[in-house]
């Protein structure tokens, strides 16, 4: 076997067989010399260890998954909840005085393959202070679902304002302002592999168009803090307007392509 064939253990084994023999020969010539001065010891040396410092063992890599969970990660979840604590209180905008309930998000809040961006919390949601429990909510899920995607394993939900607009409105630009400190945290802590954004609030808010229309804004790739992102139409107005199913379920399928999800669980 070729010399660059052999493996770690195959030179190792090689060499200290090689030192073994060479041991021999050199005890034999010295045998012959204390015959001649009349003391014979023979005494077999250990060369393992030497041929460990010349061929040490192969170290497997070490892969992120297999690292123990660190003080980054306690990090992490200590920040997401002291930022939960924080909106909990929040009063930066005139939403506060008629919410039941803050609503800050919920599912797999590290690093998950998708954060998905609504609009605001609507009366369900306000109640149980969860996002998208409602008919848009089970309808969002049937879309998560046809690509393989679930809030409950790899999917963090979330909101573009974290208190419900009466009579659910479209947030106002400043009720957008005061809230997107606690997006843009909640992104920097997440680090969604990518952002699905739904509806014009969350859309124009997240790629900085404020003009933009739904037309104009779904369907294509932006960036947002390096995280790819692509936006679509709100699953509440899907139901009113089922014309939207079929270039909803082209984004999505852009959406399952680049992150290498299967397609086949269905359509939006
Ligand atoms: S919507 Fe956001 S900024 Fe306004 S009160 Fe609620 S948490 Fe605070």
């Amino acid at each position: 076997m070729e010399r660059s064939e052999m493996t770690v253990d195959q030179k190792r084994e090689a060499l200290e067989k090689a030192l073994d023999r060479t041991d021999m020969l050199m005890e034999d010539f010295l045998d012959v010399l204390r015959q001649d001065f009349g003391e014979k010891k023979r005494n077999h040396r250990d060369f393992s260890s030497a041929a460990q410092k010349i061929v040490p063992d192969e170290k497997p890599e070490e892969k992120p998954e297999d690292k123990p969970v660190g003080k980054d990660d306690e990090r992490l979840h200590m920040s997401m909840s002291a930022l939960s604590a924080d909106a909990s209180g929040c009063t930066r905008c005139c939403l506060c005085r008629t919410r039941k309930n803050v609503v800050f998000g919920t599912g797999c809040s590290d690093r998950p393959l998708v954060m998905v961006i609504g609009e605001g919390p609507g009366e369900n949601e306000d109640i149980q202070g969860l996002p998208f429990v409602g008919k848009a909510g089970q309808y969002l899920d049937r879309w998560l679902a046809a690509i393989t995607l679930s809030r409950d394993k790899n999917v963090y939900i979330t909101n573009t304002v974290k208190c419900r607009p009466p009579q659910n409105r479209d947030p106002y630009p400043e009720e957008k302002e005061a809230c997107f400190a606690f997006l843009k945290q909640q992104v920097a802590l997440i680090r969604p592999s990518a952002i699905l954004c739904l509806g014009k609030p969350a859309s124009t808010l997240m790629t900085g168009q404020p003009e933009a229309s739904m037309n104009a804004l779904h369907g294509k790739f932006f960036f947002y803090d390096s995280i790819p992102m692509i936006c679509t139409y709100h699953p509440a107005a899907v139901l009113r307007d089922p014309a939207l199913k079929r270039p909803v379920w082209d984004d999505l399928k852009k959406l399952a392509r680049y992150l290498g999800l299967e397609t086949g669980g269905g359509k939006a």
